[in-house]
């Protein structure tokens, strides 16, 4: 059989643990045999943040505006544990924060949806897409215990020294005060994230917050989405056959729970944060939940939305059988050779990115599948399969 071939590069950003395993199973069983793969590897491994003192990562963000398109593994980011595990130089940063900084964009999560999972929400047919804003708000916050009576203010200095107070409140006893920030130059770019995803899955954007309440905050990030919808995405949606809808976050959640899903959901920082965890739960599962990083100049970093699977990876490095679900590292992969394809006008790749996708929802479909999943699934009798033996079976269905 002819391989499949590609023109452009995709980078490829290798990972830790459990799931570097798996990409290398992946790659063996799933992606060379059929695609005569173009990519330029970056190791993402610790052990080589490590020896590069983390420049891999910054080359492999830059590689990744050079491109347009990666894929990328699961990374450890280092905590005091780690320190003393990998013997590290420095705590090095989060890969992903790092990868952020560098192409500026907006993390996009949604849901891999198969017969046999069943959302715990009944009339979800289709994926509700979260698209979670990642700079500022209580996450770079600062706080204050206030000890007792006394005044709390918001002072701006401006560069010419003058300046502007806001009173927070007259304290009577003690109690507790917080200040954060955002930048309209994030908010933009947040908002023109969204828009191109929208165009780009061709679903409805939703976006909310509590702009009744907060008429300064908020109510910024309402008129910034609706001032650069107004003036650059109005006539792309129309030709496009797609709506953007603001409403106030309480109503969103509502209609939420009462919609069939088939939107992308724009959220701030922190409900982005916690409403991610609630749709990927009633989804069923972190393991079946796709994750991409679309950057406002249009290039894209695909990975898996869960973790390194570090308890799975010590079982395995004790040579005990692991059952780890590699469909939304497998997804990052299509994902990546999808965008790839329709970059470069390679309509073979993006037809092999649909077909391996199939081939993981057909297996799990026919009752073959990961603990994790068989643990929840209405597929009655469910054959468990191991890490490895899942791909295989995959590759199976691939091969047909
Ligand atoms: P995790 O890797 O997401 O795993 C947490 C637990 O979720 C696992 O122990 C497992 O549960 C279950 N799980 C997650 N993915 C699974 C899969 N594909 N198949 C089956 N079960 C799965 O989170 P963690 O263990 O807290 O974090 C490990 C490392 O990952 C950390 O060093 C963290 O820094 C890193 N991390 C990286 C990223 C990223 O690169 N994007 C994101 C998050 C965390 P059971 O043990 O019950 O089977
Ligand atoms: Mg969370």
């Amino acid at each position: 059989m002819e391989k499949i071939k590609m023109t452009t590069p995709i980078v490829e950003m290798d990972g830790d643990e459990m799931t570097r395993i798996l990409w290398q199973y992946i790659k063996e069983d799933l992606i060379l045999p059929f695609v005569d793969l173009n990519s330029e590897y970056y190791d993402l491994g610790l052990e080589n943040r490590n020896a590069t003192n983390d420049q891999v990562t910054i080359d492999s963000a830059n590689a990744t505006k050079k491109y347009g398109v990666a894929v990328k593994c699961a990374t450890i980011t280092p905590n005091a544990a780690r320190m003393t595990e990998y013997n590290l130089k420095e705590m090095w940063k989060s890969p992903n924060g790092t990868i952020r900084a560098i192409l500026d964009g907006t993390v996009f999560r949604a849901p891999i949806i198969v017969k046999g999972i069943e959302p715990l929400v009944k009339n979800w047919k289709k994926p509700i897409v979260i698209a979670r804003h990642a700079y500022g708000d209580v996450y770079k916050g600062s706080e204050m215990k206030i000890p007792g009576a006394g005044k709390a203010e918001i002072v701006y200095t401006a560069e010419d020294g003058s300046e502007t107070r806001e009173l927070i409140h007259n304290f009577k006893g003690a109690g507790i005060v917080q200040g954060m920030h955002n930048l309209n130059s994030s908010i933009e770019s947040f908002a023109r994230s969204c828009f191109n995803y929208a165009l780009d899955i061709k679903q409805d954007l939703w976006f909310a917050t509590k702009d009744t309440i907060s008429k300064k905050y908020d109510h910024t990030f309402k008129d910034i989405f609706a001032e650069i919808f107004e003036k650059e995405y109005k006539d792309k949606f129309e030709a496009a056959g797609i709506e953007y809808f603001y409403t106030l976050i309480d109503d969103a959640v509502a209609r939420v729970m009462r919609s069939e899903g088939g939107y992308i959901w724009a959220c701030k920082n922190y409900d982005g944060d916690v409403m991610s965890d609630m749709v990927a739960t009633a989804f069923g599962s972190l393991a079946m939940m796709t994750s991409v990083l679309v950057s406002p100049d249009g290039y894209y970093e695909y990975e898996a939305a869960h973790g390194t699977v570090q308890r799975h990876y010590y079982n395995h490095l004790k040579g005990l059988e692991t059952s780890t679900n590699s469909v939304a590292t497998i997804f990052a992969w299509s994902g990546a050779l999808r965008k790839r394809g329709e970059l470069d006008g390679n309509s073979e790749l993006m037809a092999f990115a649909d077909k391996l996708e199939k081939a993981c929802i057909d297996t799990i479909e026919s009752g073959k599948m990961t603990k994790d999943l068989a643990l929840i699934t209405t597929i009655p009798n469910p054959t468990v399969l191991n890490s490895r033996d899942f791909i295989k079976a995959i590759a199976e269905n691939l091969a047909k």
